[in-house]
């Protein structure tokens, strides 16, 4: 018998939603309250717990780490089973092999799933369990989400197909590279359907999150979230840096990571590790010219600016989602602190932390932004020195992880992307198009399907009501 007393709950951070465990957190996406959800403890793993990973495949590590969220609402070994099946779709036997670039410099390639982007990572676990799950309940979900390039390739590559599952992804039109936007709109499977909003990243996540407040169409249509506001990605990102930790002695010695950031997902799932016991020294936030993270570490001061069109998309954001569960711990779990600060934002369009909560976040975390000439530079510099082609997001992380005095600390930098899905920015620099994988290359002479909508409201809600094959009877 599970022992419900001592099993894992996740709350809101803003305080006031219901208590949840892990399967309906995994549907539920933003909590009702308009908060994100965030284990009520983070589980601990000791210094023995985290030596033992050394060696070991790295969905056994998964697995091990992700248990203490999944509790017993899914037994172990069927757990480890879908685990398993998510990782072996990737093409690399190590799943997330370490490159070393140099001197205590690394590159943690999370490139190798099937759409080419570190979102495989969570995307295809994330599927396996919901899909799980909405079988036992006998119950159908609407899946709705938003992508400023690579996860919604990596959700509709992962969902296609599912019998329980409808999905629809928003992009902003013509603001995403031709291979991401071929990579979702060429998929035949009919529970898929594509929509290029005209407008930018932060609308379409605007629109997404009024369709989550929107309550009663949101239980009508048993809406599921799919984007980094859902825990099970975070959980599932969190794996690779103790496995990559492990690789490079941890956690008998420390290791810094340098994480290429647009919604604050990846970067979170760094911390969720090192509040679960691995030795991280320092976290650094990388991004590009659209750098409201680098300003608000430097002056406590949040204030989103217009988004800024550069040749890594996927990290062309101004409002970083996920950065609500770090202010959530800087404000010592007070979610009427959050909400203070969040009405803020959407009042008065800025937040300021106080002194104590800014110090709090400089303890773990650096940031820094990269322009658009040292983007070029760095992929361009590091090919001719090492003959190693790194994608425009990676050259973020890359070129931040430089700048870092990392003093005998050895510097993962995450590498988030294949360079043959940027080919321009990649040609730009090098002068020499990158190769195509196979698994990129299969797609491309498909027929494309989406539908160009306005940014409004109401016409997105019709758009979704009138393909929705069949509603839900119930989700719990
Ligand atoms: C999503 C994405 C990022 C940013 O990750 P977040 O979790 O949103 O911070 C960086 N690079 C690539 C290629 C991505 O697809």
């Amino acid at each position: 018998m599970p022992d419900q007393a001592n099993e894992l709950r996740y709350v809101s951070t803003r305080g006031t939603a219901p208590a949840l465990g892990f399967e309906d957190v995994m549907l539920t996406g933003l909590a009702r309250d308009g908060g994100l959800y965030v284990p009520e403890v983070w589980p601990q793993f000791t210094t023995l717990d985290i030596e033992a990973f050394a060696g070991l495949p790295y969905a056994e590590v998964a697995a091990r780490v992700m248990e203490p969220f999944v509790g017993s609402d899914i037994p172990q070994n069927e757990f480890a089973e879908l685990v398993s099946a998510a990782y072996a779709t990737f093409s690399h036997n190590a799943v997330t092999p370490l490159i070393e670039l140099g001197p205590d410099q690394w590159l943690l390639e999370l490139f190798h799933g099937p759409t080419l982007a570190f979102k495989d990572i969570a995307m295809q676990l994330l599927a396996r369990l919901m899909d799980r799950t909405l079988q036992r309940r006998n119950a159908r979900a609407t899946i709705v989400g938003a992508t400023s390039g690579d996860t919604g390739g990596a959700a509709i590559e992962a969902f296609a197909g599912r019998e329980a599952i409808e999905i629809f992804i928003l992009h902003p039109h013509g603001r995403v590279s031709d291979v991401q936007r071929r990579q979702m709109t060429t998929s035949s499977a009919e529970n898929v359907h594509n929509i290029a909003i005209e407008g930018t990243f932060d609308d379409c996540q605007a629109l997404l999150k009024a369709l989550f407040n929107d309550l009663e169409r949101r239980d009508r249509l048993s809406l599921a979230g799919v984007n980094s506001i859902n825990w099970a990605r975070i959980m599932a990102q969190s794996v690779y840096y103790f496995v990559s930790a492990v690789a490079l002695g941890a956690p008998n010695r420390a290791v810094n990571f340098c994480v290429p950031t647009g919604n604050f997902g990846d970067v979170f799932a760094g911390y969720a590790a090192s509040r679960m016991g691995l030795p991280i020294n320092r976290l650094v936030i990388a991004t590009n010219v659209n750098d409201i993270l680098v300003r608000v570490l430097k002056s406590g001061s949040y204030q989103p600016n217009e988004v800024i069109a550069t040749s890594s998309p996927s990290m062309d954001i101004q409002v970083s989602s996920n950065f609500e569960r770090l202010i959530f711990e800087a404000a010592g779990r007070d979610g009427t602190r959050v909400c203070q600060l969040m009405d803020s934002l959407g009042q008065q369009g800025g937040f300021t932390l106080s002194e104590e909560e800014l110090s709090s976040l400089r303890g773990l975390f650096s940031a820094m932004a990269v322009d658009e000439a040292e983007v070029e530079t760095t992929i361009r510099d590091l090919a001719r020195e090492t003959g190693y082609v790194c994608d425009p997001h990676t050259a973020v992380g890359i070129a931040a992880a430089r700048r870092t005095q990392s003093e005998g600390v050895p510097m993962v930098t995450l590498s988030t992307a294949h360079p043959a899905k940027f080919p321009d920015a990649v040609e730009a620099a090098t002068g020499k198009r990158p190769d195509v994988p196979p698994r990129l290359e299969q797609r491309f002479g498909a027929e494309e399907r989406f539908t160009v909508l306005e940014n409004n409201y109401d016409l997105l809600t019709e758009f979704i009501e009138s393909r929705v094959r069949a509603v839900s009877e119930t989700t719990s």
